[in-house]
């Protein structure tokens, strides 16, 4: 495993990361039993780092995940998951709601502290109140012990300009925004840089886009970005290669990146993702790949309020 340091929290990272909405389901049925196999694995092969949410599948992923790091030294793991977020259409980034959450969270995985907690999908709210109101209630969190680093999350890069221009994070996640498809984060990376933040980049494979099966049936992205990555798909699968494991190999080979989350839900996905950490990345495919996906390049969906997209 390779390890990164997380921005100014001093957190030696791994390049590899688990991300937890796979675990409740969110993706496809998983069994419990699979789940905690997964986990395990992840654990076994050197990732550190595991990210989770109470919404993802309404707190499923997080008491799966409290069930399979039972027993587990704490010290073997770096936890993160968010506020905020608790349904498809259900936020509340209000103080009193958010440490409520934090405790909930801190309930159902089984721990006392979390390295990260995060602010989720901060597009949807209001940024003034995430600023005034939300932020200064986690970084509360943090004085009390309960979490050791505050972050934000987020589809559009301006949210995290925005945020960055009128306060600290110590980390921000940003997903689906450098892949194969779309390498748009690489515009707020020297800010982030200068500013000492920890980058977590999560989705590699743009929630299952970049996948052999394709997305599932919620993916918000357009019929033309789905069908311009079925076509990069069919051209891996015909030259005898895998779209999945070139879209890992892009993201692990960025080294600004400090962390890739990605989704995972079987023993068997675990291993192929880390073989990727120690696989060159495939530069004639990569090519062949990116004109495919040039039409769509850097194309991305509408999420949140109409004043914090972009
Ligand atoms: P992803 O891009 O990581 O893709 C996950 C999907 O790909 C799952 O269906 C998984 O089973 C499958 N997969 C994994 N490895 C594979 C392989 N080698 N070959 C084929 N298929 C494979 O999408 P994601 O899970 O949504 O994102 C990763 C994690 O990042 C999430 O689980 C979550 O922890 C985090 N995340 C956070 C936010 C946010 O904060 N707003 C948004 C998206 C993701």
């Amino acid at each position: 495993m390779q390890f990164r340091t997380l921005g100014e929290t001093g957190l030696a990272v791994s390049a590899l990361a688990l991300g937890g909405s796979p675990l409740g389901g969110v993706f496809g049925q998983v069994e419990e039993r699979d789940a905690i196999s997964t986990v395990h694995a992840a654990l076994d092969a050197g990732v550190n780092f595991i990210d989770t949410s109470p919404y993802y599948a309404l707190t499923k992923s997080e008491t799966v995940l409290g069930r399979a790091l039972q027993g587990i030294r704490r010290d073997r793991y770096y936890l993160a998951t968010k506020v905020g977020r608790y349904g498809a259409d259900e936020f509340d980034f209000s103080a009193a709601r958010v440490k409520a959450s934090v405790d909930e969270s801190l309930k159902r995985l089984g721990v006392d502290y979390l390295d990260v907690i995060q602010c989720h999908d901060i597009e949807y709210g209001s940024l003034d109140q995430v600023i005034e109101e939300t932020l200064p209630a986690l970084r509360e969190v943090q004085r009390e012990g309960k979490a050791r680093f505050v972050g934000i999350t987020g589809l559009p890069l301006k949210v995290f300009e925005t945020v960055l221009a009128r306060t600290e994070v110590d980390t921000i996640l940003s997903y689906c925004r450098y892949a194969l498809n779309d390498t748009g984060l690489e515009r707020i990376l020297p800010l982030l840089e200068a500013k000492g933040v920890g980058i977590v980049h999560a989705a590699p494979l743009a929630m299952g886009l970049l996948t052999d099966s394709g997305p599932p049936p919620w993916h918000p992205a357009s019929r033309e970005i789905q069908e311009a990555c079925a076509r990069a798909a069919g051209h891996c699968k015909r030259r005898g290669r895998s779209l999945a494991r070139l879209a890992m190999q892009f993201a692990l080979a960025n080294p600004r990146l400090h962390t890739v989350v990605v989704g995972m839900a079987s023993v068997a996905e675990v291993q192929q993702n880390i073989a990727c950490l120690d696989e060159p990345l495939d530069e004639e495919l990569l090519r062949e790949v990116q004109t495919i996906l040039a039409p769509i390049h850097n194309q991305t969906w509408p999420t949140g309020r109409e004043e914090n997209r972009l």
